[in-house]
């Protein structure tokens, strides 16, 4: 029996059920179980199908998400989905790792007028994971071939929605990543309990079957330059991410067993994923029985104090200088990580690392005030004088934020315009670089940001390659054949 909307009167707001903390401790496996069809529906329905969906205006992809709640409450799934994967490429990923409170949830109608938003993220999953069971979701194949080709670097988020979008245009793609496995941040830096493998490495396969060609273990610069690859391919697109971990500067933090997040949570992964990790059996990037402190309030942060919890630490500190209302990370993430017993200090920051025949052995922190607001609008840390106080700690993970890479050196062209944060500059109407065929998009454009801007600016930058790809075949091309091309 199809649902009625605007049920939030009535049906209160309900996630799916969370598994047992104490049994989250033990495995990477995702924490949600998923809805069953009723509950699904009957979420969906509590939808006031606003006139003005603030949800759709603050989803950075600009879903529908309006239509597909409608449809799923009228059990009308195979178009939920249809209307879902129109504007995201990856609806699955996004239904579990988007921080929904911070965006269309954060926004939802009813949510403001206190009823408890619609579960808007947990929706979109039970859509796209019903579209997988049911084998709705195919590979989006070209009608006809262009003749022409794109190279993408990077088969994270940004480069694959480029990759299928060019690709479904009839354009031969390339994606080179320096990677053994395609998926990027999302099958190395995110843990398993927020994102399970096989969902990101079924949709890579899906991607294989439409005809994007990988390259992985592949690194510009090193198997080819930039040059080579422009000389390749019609366009190139850097897409590759940012990864170089912010550093620490404080007395002490050259110690051993002080490490950078990434890579920490890329061995994790490594090793759930079945690889042979020297590193992770050494114990050098295993928090199994150690005291750890992890420094950062981001979701990179949370991502690593959960893992050190499920790979057995003895005790989990995040050491965070601002309060709960001002951290980055999404509030979600830190109420999880509370549940699995992680120890938030808030207001604190490291002075100075103490060390034992090399190692860390502790750290030294100290209290911070909160004052006046910045130009983001969160309040600036002062250090309190006098307020020093240790941590016990042999194994201190950074997860301080990431900036760009030196491209222009490492890719040898270094007539590639970066700003002076290293992030590519584009012409933001163009999305091109100042050479000529080269775009950018993503966290090398913008910064670290979140998985689904990456996809937004992937699908907007295959936009602007395909008009100029056009462009290009036209000049190209005998004046008998221009009508053709214009398709
Ligand atoms: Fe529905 Fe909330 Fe979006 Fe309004 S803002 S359309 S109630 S999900």
């Amino acid at each position: 029996m199809p649902q009625k909307m605007l049920q939030f009167v009535h049906v209160d707001r309900r996630m799916p059920d969370k598994r047992d903390a104490e049994a989250r401790r033990h495995d990477f496996n995702e924490i949600y179980e998923g809805f069953d069809d009723r509950g699904a529906a009957d979420q969906a329905a509590r939808c006031s199908q606003c006139g003005v969906p603030f949800c759709q205006v603050h989803c950075p992809v600009h879903h529908n998400i309006p239509d597909w709640l409608r449809f799923t409450a009228e059990g009308r799934l195979e178009e939920a989905y249809e209307i879902a994967a129109a504007a995201n490429t990856f609806p699955e990923v996004c239904g579990r790792i988007c921080p929904q409170d911070r965006l269309c949830e954060g926004n939802c109608t009813i949510e403001q007028s206190k009823h408890g938003t619609v579960t808007i993220g947990t929706v979109e999953r039970y859509i796209a994971d019903t579209a997988w069971e049911k084998g709705w979701v195919k590979p989006r194949m070209p009608s006809a071939e262009r003749g022409q080709s794109v190279g993408i670097i990077g088969a994270g988020p940004g480069g694959l929605a480029a990759a299928e979008q060019l690709r479904a245009k009839g354009y031969e793609v390339h994606v080179y990543d320096r990677y053994d496995r395609i998926g990027g941040l999302m099958i190395y830096g995110i843990p398993g309990f927020k994102l399970e493998k096989h969902i990101v490495q079924r949709r890579a396969e899906q991607f294989i079957k439409q005809g994007v060609v990988f390259h992985t273990n592949f690194e510009v610069g090193r198997d080819a330059t930039l040059a080579e690859l422009r000389a390749r391919h019609g366009a190139v697109l850097i897409a590759a991410g940012v990864y170089k971990a912010r550093d620490l500067q404080a007395p002490g933090s050259d110690l051993g067993n002080i490490i950078p997040a990434l890579k920490y949570l890329t061995a994790s992964n490594r090793q759930g994923l079945g690889d042979s990790v020297p590193e992770y059996d050494s114990g050098a990037l295993n928090a199994a029985g150690k005291d750890v402190v992890v420094i950062g309030g981001g979701d990179t942060a949370m991502d690593c104090v959960r893992t050190a919890i499920r790979q057995g630490a003895r005790s989990v500190k995040c050491l965070y200088r601002r309060n709960r209302a001002n951290m980055p990370g999404s509030q979600r993430e830190v109420n999880h990580a509370e549940e699995e017993g992680v120890e938030l200090v808030w207001q604190s920051a490291p002075e100075g690392f103490e060390g034992k025949d090399g190692l860390v052995a502790g750290v030294n922190a100290h209290r911070i005030h909160l004052g006046v607001a910045d130009a983001t609008g969160r309040q600036t840390p002062q250090v309190i004088a006098g307020s020093t106080y240790k941590l016990e700690a042999d194994l201190v993970i950074k997860a301080l934020g990431f900036d760009p890479e030196d491209l222009p050196t490492l890719f040898g062209e270094p007539d590639l315009r970066v700003s002076r944060w290293g992030t590519v500059t584009v012409n933001f109407r163009t999305m091109m670089t100042n050479l000529d065929g080269v775009f950018a998009a993503g966290d090398i454009v913008r910064g670290a940001s979140l998985v689904v801007w990456a996809i937004r600016d992937g699908r907007d930058v295959a936009a602007h390659i395909h008009s100029y790809l056009q462009r290009k075949a036209e000049v190209s091309m005998p004046e008998s054949q221009e009508s053709v091309a214009a398709e």
